[in-house]
């Protein structure tokens, strides 16, 4: 169905039924103590895509992903280059939240990992933000650790990832803050010379990824 991968209201439709299967998943034992599965939100048209760690207590009760205190930092960083949540898809490594919000388990990743992976196909984002480094474990692995590593676009396989702190990490140490300011600045920046290079999308074609 190529003709349906082009258009974007097909490709809406895919990324409104990966969703929905996020909502049903019992792919990983999370299912038995989450309130429920957080897909991620914004249009299959976003330019740019965020990928966190995991849905908190707030984002498990509400469904939508970054609704807490981090994702109240997210949005004013956000706001702070000009851009708003609505504009862009915001998702994380793992749909369901882990008891206590502890750190992701390897089998959870590996059985959220298509979801992610079609979403990222479906959208075909300019940038993928890095939030922190659990998101970038799992889109780019072998990278530096994330204290060498952020602020700069790394580009691989025909995608442009940008790795910075997550937003959690600023409300524990402020310190962090600035940098985050500063890796956002340099987010703005990356945006904007892709958009004046206009270049050719390279993500990989959905047809070759299943979700089962
Ligand atoms: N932290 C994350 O990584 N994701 C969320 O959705 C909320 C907090």
């Amino acid at each position: 169905m190529p003709e349906l991968d082009a258009d974007p209201v097909g490709r809406q439709h895919r990324l409104d039924a990966v969703a929905e299967a996020v909502r049903e998943c019992t792919r990983c034992p999370l299912h038995r103590s989450r309130i429920q599965g957080v897909p991620g939100t914004g249009p299959v048209t976003a330019r740019l895509m965020a990928v966190g760690e995991a849905p908190g207590e707030n984002e498990d009760r509400q469904g939508r992903p970054f609704v807490g205190a981090a994702g109240s930092l997210l949005t004013g960083l956000l706001q702070g280059i000009g851009l708003s949540r609505d504009d862009i898809f915001i998702t994380n490594v793992l749909k369901s939240r882990p008891p206590l919000n502890r750190d992701p388990l390897p089998e959870e990743v590996a059985a959220c990992a298509p979801y992610l992976d079609l979403q990222i196909a479906l959208i075909r984002p300019r940038v993928i933000l890095l939030l922190g480094r659990h998101a970038l474990a799992r889109l780019v692995p072998g990278a530096e650790p994330i204290s060498r590593c952020h602020g700069r676009p790394i580009r691989t396989e025909g995608r442009v990832y940008l790795p910075v702190y997550h937003p959690a990490a600023a409300l524990y140490n402020g310190g962090l803050l600035a940098t985050l300011r500063e890796d956002f600045a340099r987010l703005d920046q990356l945006l904007q010379e892709l958009e004046a290079a206009s270049p050719v999308e390279s993500a990989p074609d959905v047809q070759q990824l299943a979700l089962f």
